[in-house]
């Protein structure tokens, strides 16, 4: 419902006082002095307009003082140069905006602190967890060797071994986590230059050789691509591709294959690594590329990563301004799908972007 607006109340405020005063004027008429009757109705008209006058600019004074107070204590601008440019009415008007804007705004920040304080509980609850398994596993070995171990040439080297192997996790999780952190603080930055993507892919494809020998898996490009350019941070883009291959191999079953193409759109690529492993099931994908987030199955596993890969891969192609996405089927399979700016240049470049001809 809306409020009476000051000004009309003021007015009739002011009609009530001219009537009393026309009361009085008769009364005065009547009993005291005989007045004219031009004075009888000027007095009282006069005597409206002077109350409307004054109630007008008290009232106004009364509500931009104390609206002032109340933007100062919300911490809101009050607007400039209100003293006569505005009516009362607009006054009223403008505070109502402000005050509703504010209990909106104050609204989402408060939502947004509540996630963030959620984020920060689970992130700790998360990052506790992840060192706790070498952590423990350290302390075992050592215990087993000042036990007696270190003495026994069966055990000793193949225990600290294995410690060195979980220090080398601790490592692995921390320089992750530094390198998240330091995205998320310095808004990453980039060394955006033109390059052969193909060739990038065939190199990230030969890291995981062995790896990749051992499962009997295949890493395989849809079909054969000639030189393909982009813009974009190589190095960046290589950590990318080796998360995705090494994702794919590590959860996908043995003789399985990773298949890569690409498809040619406007002014980007779209990369599809496209696997025939175990898939994901549809409720974990919104949450896959949350910091620590891993899918049951593999986080109760001691082995394997700590679920920080993809959260780092999507915030590499976030910060070129592209998309990845992920899609899956239960048995069937999993797909991440990758745009990346196309290059301007079409030919090789030089390690300072200049082209070469
Ligand atoms: P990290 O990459 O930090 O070493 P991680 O591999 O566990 O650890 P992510 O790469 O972020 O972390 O992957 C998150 C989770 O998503 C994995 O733990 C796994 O459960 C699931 N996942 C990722 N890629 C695939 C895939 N191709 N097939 C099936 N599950 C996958
Ligand atoms: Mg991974």
């Amino acid at each position: 419902m809306r409020t009476a607006r000051p000004s009309i109340l003021i007015f009739y405020g002011s009609l009530a006082f001219m009537l009393i005063s026309f009361l009085f004027t008769l009364l005065v008429h009547n009993s005291i002095l005989a007045l004219s009757t031009n004075l009888i109705i000027a007095i009282p008209v006069f005597s409206g307009i002077f109350a409307y006058l004054v109630f007008y600019f008290l009232l106004k004074g009364f509500i931009q003082y104390r609206l002032s107070l109340i933007y100062r204590s919300i911490q809101i601008k009050q607007p400039q140069n209100v003293t006569f440019a505005k009516s009362i009415d607009s006054l009223m008007e403008d505070a109502e905006k402000n005050v509703t804007e504010w209990k909106e705004n104050s609204t989402i920040e408060i939502s947004k602190l509540k996630e963030q304080a959620a984020f920060r509980k689970e992130f700790l609850g998360n990052l506790a967890h992840e060192l706790k398994t070498p952590v423990f596993s350290i302390q075992g070995y050592l215990l087993t060797l000042l036990d007696g171990g270190l003495e026994d040439p069966n055990v000793n080297r193949s225990f600290l071994e294995r410690a060195s192997k979980s220090t080398d996790r601790i490592t692995g999780i921390l320089e992750d986590l530094d390198q998240i952190t330091r995205m998320e603080t310095e808004n990453l930055r980039l060394e955006i230059r033109s390059f052969d993507i193909i060739e990038l892919l065939k190199e990230s494809f030969e890291t995981f050789e062995l790896i990749a020998k051992e499962k009997n898996y295949q890493l395989l490009f849809e079909k054969t691509y000639t030189s393909k350019y982009v813009q974009a941070d190589r190095n960046k883009l290589g950590q990318v591709f080796t998360n995705l291959i090494s994702n794919a191999i590590s959860y996908g079953k043995e003789n399985g294959t990773l298949v890569v193409s690409i498809l040619d759109i406007n002014d980007h690529f779209l990369f599809e690594f496209k696997d025939n492993g175990p898939g994901i099931e549809p409720h974990h994908l919104p949450r896959l590329f949350e910091r620590f987030y891993r899918v049951e199955k593999s986080r109760n596993r001691n082995e394997g990563g700590s679920g920080l890969g993809l959260a780092i891969a999507k915030h590499i192609i976030e910060s070129h301004g592209q998309t990845i996405q992920v899609k899956s089927q239960v048995g069937v399979g999993t797909t991440f799908v990758i745009t990346i700016e196309k290059s301007k240049n079409t030919g090789p470049v030089s390690s300072r972007g200049i082209p070469l001809k």
